[in-house]
């Protein structure tokens, strides 16, 4: 379930880099070969100019009929339209990704109490105040990390002005762009020192049902749910004087920054793994120069991680199109482009995931819902979940 990530779950994302560490944070980065990410590489751009994949100018809509026309369970028009609406917010929403206010709707509160800094006295009590926020505003799981220029993508496609994700990506999508447009030089200025990790849990039962339609539905919910909380999180503290980056996919690598955030670690299915929900969530974040204190990696969580994925292969096992690395160990040696150079982890094979997202007419998740992580005892039939 990699690629969502991927898609707008981020290919890549989950499948790159991260680094050295006095203490082992579960991948090793080698710092002669490793280079920061350029977001055309992503699985889903490339399938827009990469001659070479199968699935070049391929998406979800290629199969979608012919499924929907088989009538099987998970896969009918019911199950689609509940795919596609969750979607909704994350996609249609101006303000999801702004990086910055519009001055233009404050107009009820008034501006002027705005525009001074709010003084922050104690900043681990006031940390915690933004670790309740962020859950009152959806978050499962928030962390706080430093900003390591090393995970913010070197190029990539940067949003217009309140430009929803829909619009702003309409032509790109359909391939009318040249690649030009996904290489615009991506730069956090240095006063963003530090970022907000937030992690949406995706419905258990709805992955349960992995590869079918409302395991689709899961994680696009959640996508809508990351644009609403990264969007209030953001509004919260420009109100407060200060300024907020808001970001899904993109940007930055959601991983790394994750780990750094003391969410949790890597693991063999090449996605964050949290001792909450496992591989189950969606990452998002929020770029501050807001005052925080940040937490530490959960190096007894990454090394539970590190022991169980050498001898646990649920997730290569449960992915039909072997996607996974069965390989005892982690390598330094990536499978495409779409992984980053110079990291020594388990790689995803992202052109196969995709392929298989193509054939599924949606992202599948079945490795999500195999992780022991997850908490997922068994199996549930689509069928079943439409009764639950
Ligand atoms: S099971 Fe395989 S195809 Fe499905 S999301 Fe995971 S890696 Fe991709
Ligand atoms: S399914 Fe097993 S091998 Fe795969 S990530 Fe989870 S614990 Fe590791």
């Amino acid at each position: 379930m990699i690629v969502y990530n991927f898609l707008f779950f981020g290919l890549n994302y989950y499948l790159m880099n991260f680094h050295n560490s006095k203490m082992d944070i579960g991948y090793k980065v080698d710092e002669n070969r490793y280079h920061r990410f350029d977001e055309k590489n992503h699985m889903i751009y490339r399938r827009l100019w990469d001659k070479s994949l199968s699935t070049y100018k391929q998406m979800f809509d290629k199969n979608i009929k012919d499924h929907i026309n088989s009538s099987k369970e998970g896969y009918t028009r019911l199950d689609f339209a509940f795919v596609k609406a969750g979607w909704t917010v994350y996609e249609k929403f101006p303000f999801a990704f702004a990086w910055e206010d519009d001055s233009t709707n404050n107009q009820d509160y008034g501006t002027d109490w705005l525009k001074k800094k709010h003084k922050i006295k104690h900043i681990e009590s006031f940390t915690n105040k933004i670790k309740l926020i962020a859950k009152s505003y959806g978050a499962s799981l928030v962390g706080i990390a430093n900003v390591n220029n090393k995970w913010i993508y070197k190029t990539g496609f940067v949003r217009p002005r309140f430009v929803s994700e829909d619009k702003a990506k309409e032509e790109i999508r359909m391939g009318k762009l040249d690649d030009s447009s996904l290489e615009h030089p991506i730069e956090i200025p240095k006063e963003f020192n530090k970022v907000i990790v937030m992690a949406i849990e995706m419905d258990a039962k709805a992955i349960a049902t992995a590869p079918a339609q409302p395991a689709a539905a899961a994680a696009s919910i959640a996508y809508s749910k990351m644009a609403f909380s990264i969007a209030c999180m953001g509004e919260f503290i420009r109100n407060l004087g200060y300024k907020a980056i808001q970001c899904g996919n993109d940007t930055a690598l959601s991983v790394p920054l994750a780990i750094e955030a003391g969410l949790g670690a890597l693991g063999r299915i090449g996605i964050l793994i949290t001792p909450e929900f496992g591989p189950r969530v969606r990452l998002c974040k929020v770029f501050t120069n807001i005052p925080l204190k940040s937490d530490e990696p959960d190096y007894g969580f990454i090394d539970k991680v590190k022991n169980t994925c050498q001898s646990c292969y649920e997730c290569a096992d449960a992915c039909e199109n072997d996607a996974i690395s069965t390989l005892p160990d982690p390598k330094m040696k990536r499978s495409s482009i779409s992984n980053n150079p110079g990291v020594k982890k388990y790689y995803v094979n992202v052109e196969k995931c995709f392929e298989f997202w193509i054939k599924n007419s949606s992202d599948c998740g079945a490795c999500i819902a195999a992780c022991p992580f997850s908490r997922i005892k068994n199996h549930i039939e689509p069928s079943k979940f439409w009764k639950l």
